[in-house]
This record gives C-alpha cells, structure tokens and sequence, in this order.
C-alpha cells in the first residue's frame, strides 16, 4: 500500500473559512443590496473561455496574456484558458446574446474565481475573486460617474474608508496615436535607462512604461507628455464632464497622470481605487471604459464601461477594521437523558423556523461538558432539559453574557425568545 499522501492547496491558492468567510458574505450581500439599486442584475458566465477570447480581448503585449494565463487542452483539442478577469467573457457573453437588443444602458455585475500565474506574495494570489460590474450602451461620463458613486457606497456601506479614488483619461482611437508619438519620442532618448521589460513595451505597448514600478522607469518618466494633454476634444470634453459629475455627486478624487492601466481594451477614462493600509498591492478596484470591445467581438458600436474589485484585498482590510460580528448561536439546548434529548431536537426545530441557530447537546456527554461547548461555541442563551422539567413542562435558562437564569414553560420559548432583546 502507498503511504498516505497529504495534499495542499496549489500554490497561490487559499481555502475561506470562518471567521473570514462571514467577511466574504457580507460583503456579497452589500454588493447586491447596492448594486441592485442602479439596476445591475448578475451575469453568470464560464469560469473557462477559449483562449483567444483573452489573448484578442485584453491584448497579445500585456502581462495577463504574456505570463499569467492558465491555459490548456480539452481532449477535443481547444485551447481553453481558466479566465484571468470578467470583462472579456462579459462582452462576449453580451455579444453571443444579442443583449444589445434589449434598451440600453445593459447593467451586470458578476462576482467569481480568476486565475493568473503570477508570484504569490500577500494581496496576490493565482486564484482570486473579482466583483466586476459592466454597462454596455452608454457613453455618457454621467455614467462613469455614477458607477464610480455607486463603487463609494458599496465599499462605504461595506465598512471602509480612506480609499483614493484616483482618475485618468487616456484618450480614444483618433488622440492616443499622437500622444504615444510624443511619449516615444521622449523616452526614446533614455531607452537605455528602462528595465528589460519596458525596453519591449516601447514598441509593443509604450503606454504601460507609464505605470512600470521600477525606479529607472520612474525616473525617467518625470517630464513625461502627459495623456490628458493630448486629448482631442471629444475625449477632453468627456474627461471634463466626467469631474463634473463626480463632483455633483459627491465622489472626492484626484488626478493621476501616469495611471493606464495593464490592459489593451480601455479607452477614455481609467480608474483606480487604492488604500494606504495595504502595503505594496495597495489597489482595490480598478476600471474604465472600453468603447471599442463589443465591436472588436463582433457586435455593433456599442459603448462600455465597467470596473473590477479585488475582493482579497477588501477582506483582508475588513479583518483590521474592529467589531466585526461573528455569528454566534442564539440557543444551545442541554439535555439530561434520552427522553430530554428527543423533546428538545423537537423545540430546536420550532425556534430554527422562527429563525434562530440552535444547537442541541447530546444525552451521552456529562451535563458540565455540554456547558462548556455552548461556552465554546459563545451561545446567547443556555436552555436545559431533564427529567425534572419534561415532567414540570418547563425549561431552565442561562444568558451566558451575565448569568441571569430562570425557567420558562415549554409552551413558551418563542415567545420568550422574541421578547428576550
Ligand atoms: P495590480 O496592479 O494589483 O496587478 P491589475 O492591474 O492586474 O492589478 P485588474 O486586472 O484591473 O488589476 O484587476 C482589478 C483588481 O483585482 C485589482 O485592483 C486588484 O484588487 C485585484 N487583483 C488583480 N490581480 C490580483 C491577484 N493576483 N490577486 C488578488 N487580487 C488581484
Ligand atoms: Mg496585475
């Protein structure tokens, strides 16, 4: 016989549990809550697309499609690759669908598993959720705006603060050729100060050197062209309107010149959400527009904008912010001998449809170990049954928080239990 093997998760790859996962479903339910009211309703798509989906979509020079994809084989011969972000799989989802049909602005927002091969390091994991919120149809920065209001409340009503929420615009199809040739032109001088990989981008995607963390990179960019001074009016006038709704609604930003963000498809506006209590991956939401995608995937003209929020890093925020709740068992019914044990897995099923969690003991342990479990498990309450009160028809009770007792009728838990605050 093989000796036992013990597995782990793949590298990169983590398990929730609680107390955590409490954080995770609060965080979905005030996704939902929130997202709902703007009228977003959720887009389920595969967690597997054809690989040139992504390579098509998020653009060939890019790090995702580089370096991070998960690709391979079906036994039928199609190159499949697990998705490394939502927007390419929204857009063909959308496509595919014909939801260009229906009235516009489409609102939807998905929320899931992606998975890039980068180096794990924390905030950076190989199988990561996203929340990604896409509308197709709209090219108004009244929308851009009100996307981004809506982000602030999700992530104020969530339970955190002190994010920037940073904003660039990087221009169209018609603008962005002459502001690449001015960027080219400037750092063409120093070509021989760029890291290995922005010497590459300078001919395959000169706009990524201007987010290169690397300190030559840095260094060599100040001075830099600026995109937002080569915007053709169409996209300087959108730019414009766009601050002036963020204003109108109240969403605090600030300018930042060299954020463009790693993929192909964005046009126009870009942003990004980062916290400083986060160390080096510091950004927890980004997006923008991308008014070209649903044509490039075969639909009509169809403008877009959407964004992504890196679930990981809100959780991992969550967890310093104090008082988060653990939910904890209402009622831990003890019991002394059988005919207890049965009368009280009969009550605990009448107070779980009244909606509590309860938890029964079991006539086996010692009446002391089965108090000291619903000391464990931190039970409001303590109720116990035993020979004595099955005959009186009654139940003793324990608040565990300051030891207050008493006894009630059998006939009465619900009632008490739904005075008891
Ligand atoms: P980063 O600059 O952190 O690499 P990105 O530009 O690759 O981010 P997007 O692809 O736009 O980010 O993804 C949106 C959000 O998803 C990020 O802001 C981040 O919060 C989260 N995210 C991206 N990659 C990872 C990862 N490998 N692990 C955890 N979260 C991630
Ligand atoms: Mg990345």
């Amino acid at each position: 016989m093989c000796p036992a093997e013990k597995f782990r998760a793949p590298k990169g790859m983590r398990d929730v549990l609680p107390p955590d996962i409490y954080i995770w479903q609060k965080l979905e339910k005030t996704a939902f809550e929130v997202l709902s009211r703007y009228g977003f309703r959720e887009m389920r798509t595969p967690v597997v697309e054809s690989t040139a989906l992504f390579s098509r979509g998020i653009g060939e020079a890019t790090d995702i499609v580089e370096k991070e994809m998960y690709t391979f084989e079906d036994k039928g011969g199609r190159s499949l690759t697990l998705r490394p972000e939502g927007t390419a799989s929204a857009v063909r989802c959308y496509v595919e669908n014909q939801l260009y049909n229906l009235p516009s602005p489409q609102k939807y927002y998905y929320w899931g598993p992606m998975f890039r091969y980068e180096r794990p390091q924390a905030g950076r994991y190989r199988q990561f959720y996203q929340l990604g919120v896409e509308a197709f149809g709209s090219d108004s920065p009244a929308l851009d705006a009100e996307l981004l209001s809506m982000l602030r409340h999700f992530l104020l009503k969530s339970g955190l603060e002190g994010l920037n929420f940073q904003i660039n615009s990087i221009g169209c199809r018609a603008c962005r050729p002459d502001f690449i040739k001015a960027l080219l032109e400037y750092l063409g001088a120093g070509l021989e100060g760029l890291c290995a990989d922005c010497r590459r981008r300078y001919s395959a995607n000169p706009l990524r050197i201007l987010d290169c963390k690397a300190s030559g990179c840095q260094e060599l960019r100040k001075g830099a062209p600026r995109v937002t001074d080569h915007l053709c009016d169409g996209c300087h006038d959108h730019f414009d309107k766009f601050q002036h709704y963020l204003k109108l609604l109240d969403v605090p930003f600030s300018l930042n010149h060299e954020m463009v963000r790693g993929l192909d498809y964005y046009t126009r506006t870009t942003f990004e959400v980062t916290s400083e209590n986060l160390g080096a991956q510091n950004a927890v939401t980004a997006g923008g527009r991308y008014d070209g995608l649903v044509r490039e995937f075969g639909g009509p003209d169809t403008p877009a904008f959407g964004f992504a929020v890196g679930m990981e890093r809100l959780v991992e925020l969550l967890r310093q912010a104090p008082g988060q709740d653990v939910p904890r068992p209402g009622i831990f019914i003890a019991v002394i001998g059988e005919r207890a044990h049965s009368e009280a897995l009969l009550t605990a099923e009448v107070l779980r449809a009244d909606g509590s969690w309860v938890e029964v003991g079991e006539h086996t342990a010692s009446l002391k170990n089965q108090l000291r479990k619903a000391d464990r498990l931190s039970a409001e309450y303590v109720f116990i049954i035993g020979d004595e009160e099955l005959d009186a028809g009654s139940i003793k009770w324990k608040r565990l928080s300051d030891s207050a007792s008493g006894s009630l009728p059998a006939a009465g838990v619900r009632s008490f239990l739904s005075g008891r605050r």
